[in-house]
């Protein structure tokens, strides 16, 4: 079938074609990451809609809305490759009228980890992804545990506000050294990525302890070796569905999560782990 490019609501009715619906939304500059998540897509639903929109509303002012990567026609040829069957492309001015007042609120957890260095950028998240959902109306859609904080809130908007949608989180794609794919590596010099892979090497040797404290002082170690061009924000174990630092006796699954700038490029990565297992 021939790739459906859709700009707006008229076009996205006109391309149903019955059957059930998988939504990937993404900010385009596709990756193999991506295409992780849109082939899970295509074997989980008869449509697969993928969004392509750098959504303004979850950038900060200072951060890299205008220099983001956009690679549309590459971004198309990612798309026929994986039989998507509707690119979903919506220009900023059609989302987003001008005197626009109501939006999605992450809550509290929208404000911790991620989203302590990040103000308003969870909001931005889930207020667009509800649009998406408006619009589209999948039955599926697909995220990516790169964006663990993310994930999490998105499962919460869904039960929060009873959404009938199915919420598929597809594990992390990394390069064969570790670093996890990124729209944002295209700006890392080699010099950078060398330092970058620092966030990958403390979440594996974190991963291979044993106590939240072990698991902590270890990642933390790896990333101070890395020196002074490793700017961390964050290093956090937490509960995958809350968001919360874990305590010392938790059972169960954890995220293990950081955040770091290498130069003038933000990168996040994080493993899940369990436990005490019984
Ligand atoms: P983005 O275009 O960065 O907004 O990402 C769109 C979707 O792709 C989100 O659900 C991300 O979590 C997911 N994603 C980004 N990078 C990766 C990766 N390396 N592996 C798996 N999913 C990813």
């Amino acid at each position: 079938m021939e790739l459906i490019v859709a700009r707006g609501r008229e076009d996205l009715v006109k391309a149903r074609r019955g059957g059930t619906v998988a939504l990937v939304p993404t900010m385009g500059a596709l990756h193999e990451g991506h295409r992780s998540l849109i082939r899970q897509a295509r074997v989980r639903a008869d449509q697969v809609v993928v969004s392509i929109f750098v959504n303004p509303l979850q950038f900060g002012p200072n951060e890299d809305f205008s220099r983001y990567p956009r690679t549309f026609e590459s971004d198309l040829h990612a798309c026929r490759a994986e039989d998507v069957d509707v690119v979903f492309h919506p220009a900023a001015e059609d989302m987003y009228a001008p005197d626009r007042q109501v939006g999605v609120s992450a809550g509290q957890m929208g404000r911790i980890v991620e989203g302590a260095f990040r103000p308003g950028h969870f909001d931005g998240v889930l207020t667009v992804v509800l649009k998406l959902f408006n619009l589209v109306q999948p039955d599926l859609a697909v995220f990516g545990q790169k964006d663990a904080q993310q994930l999490a809130l998105i499962r919460r908007m869904v039960a929060d506000l009873d959404l009938p949608i199915e919420i598929l989180g597809v594990p992390t794609v990394r390069e064969p050294d570790g670093l996890a794919l990124s729209s944002r590596n295209r700006y890392l010099s080699g010099d950078d990525r060398r330092v970058a892979l620092a966030l990958s090497r403390a979440l594996r040797a974190g991963a291979a302890q044993l106590t939240p404290a072990e698991i902590r002082r270890t990642a933390r170690a790896v990333l101070d070796e890395a020196g002074p061009e490793l700017d961390v924000d964050y290093l956090a174990l937490v509960d995958p569905a809350t968001f919360t630092e874990v305590g010392d006796g938790f059972e169960g699954m954890a995220v293990l999560a950081v955040a770091a700038s290498v130069g003038s490029t933000r990168l996040i990565d994080n493993v899940t782990l369990t436990l005490n297992p019984s």
